[in-house]
């Protein structure tokens, strides 16, 4: 079956074409698309073009399994189902400049980084851009009765969007496309744990989104012990792609910094780290470990926190603490994925 949400419009038009369809319809069902609508809702399209696009294509690449909505602040949990029985999560918070949607883009991962939850049972396999995208227009179906949508979307759900290249691009591509789901790169956050080659080839796409780096120490000897993925890429070549990165799109780079109490938290590491960063156009994103029961890290105190923060602010860098949300339905890095495969989740 093919997933026509993953064609670009001269793709969906040429696969038209092949079937001696009119081209203008790739028009039609590339904008019904981009608002997640079923073959059958494509009203101005005549009953057997539908009919064969049922037969040959598939028109929703993700369902919805469950939604699980925070009582402390709104955040909703989603755990997607995919065509094959996968399943991946995503989480939609509210902010004051509107609501923002965290996507997977790999079911599970292979990174390996020993605080992540969404790696612990290794990658099973890249998903498709029809799939992440899946995951917006089902979110904006939900929203659209209230009259809302997604504004904004972070690539932090499960899985390396890096690792999974050419899918994330196109997904980036489909995504900003006006007549489609139309949210523009700089309401899009991608993060990766620093695949530095491809790093440097995403500053070429001329996609001005948000590059987020898990940097998550101040040395490779301290990441190492937190990210396999550092013997392969040291943290200078990571910070020569983010200049390279930011030379190119003329945005800065957010640092995500996870304290891990006892490894990269006390305040001569936030010193490091600002000798490290100095100069460059960024931002850290100083945030609090979450637990992770199978493996033996623990987060830290709110006053470790604050000191690590003054630390890099007294140096000059732009750092904040990030606001943790939906503490209480498993918002965390794969934690409801992992529930669901335990049997935790109906
Ligand atoms: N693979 C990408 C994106 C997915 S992870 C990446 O590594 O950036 C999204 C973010 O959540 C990363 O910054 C990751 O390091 C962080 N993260 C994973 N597990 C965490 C945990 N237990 N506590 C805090 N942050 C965590």
């Amino acid at each position: 079956m093919i997933e026509l949400a993953g064609m670009y419009p001269d793709e969906l038009k040429e696969w038209l074409m092949s079937r001696g369809e009119k081209p203008f319809r790739a028009g039609q069902i590339f904008s019904w698309l981009g608002r997640g609508r079923t073959f059958d809702e494509m009203t101005n399209l005549d009953l057997g073009l539908r009919r064969r696009l049922k037969e040959e294509c598939v028109d929703a690449a993700v369902e919805i399994r469950t939604v699980r909505e925070s009582a402390l602040d709104g955040t909703r949990k989603f755990l997607f189902g995919l065509r094959d029985g996968n399943c991946v999560e995503g989480v939609l918070m509210r902010y004051r400049y509107g609501r923002t949607l965290c996507i997977s883009t790999q079911v599970g991962c292979r990174m390996g980084c020993r605080f992540c939850a969404s790696t612990l049972e290794g990658r099973v396999r890249d998903m498709t851009a029809a799939e992440m995208l899946g995951e917006v227009t089902r979110v904006n179906r939900l929203l659209e009765s209230d009259g809302e949508s997604v504004h904004n979307i972070v690539l932090m759900g499960s899985g390396e969007p890096l690792d999974n290249y050419d899918n994330t691009v196109r997904f980036l591509r489909l995504a900003g496309n006006e007549k489609g789901v139309n949210i523009g790169m700089r309401h899009i956050s991608l993060s990766t744990c620093g695949l530095a080659d491809k790093m440097l080839r995403f500053a070429l796409e001329g996609l001005p989104v948000t590059l987020s780096v898990s940097l998550h120490a101040p040395n490779d000897e301290i990441r190492k012990k937190l990210m396999p993925v550092a013997h392969a890429y040291p943290i200078r070549r990571i910070l020569d792609a983010c200049r390279v990165y930011i030379e190119k799109t003329g945005r800065r780079v957010i640092f995500e910094y996870a304290l891990v109490d006892g490894v990269n938290s006390r305040p001569e590491h936030a010193a490091m780290l600002a000798d490290l960063l100095r100069g460059m156009q960024c931002h850290v994103n100083v945030i609090p470990l979450n637990d992770v029961p199978e493996r033996d890290l623990k987060g830290v105190t709110e006053k470790q926190v604050a000191e690590f923060l003054d630390v890099l602010n007294e140096k000059h860098i732009s750092a904040t603490r990030r606001r943790e949300m939906g503490d209480d339905i498993e918002g965390a890095c794969g934690q409801l994925r992992k529930k669901y495969l335990d049997g935790g989740v109906q």
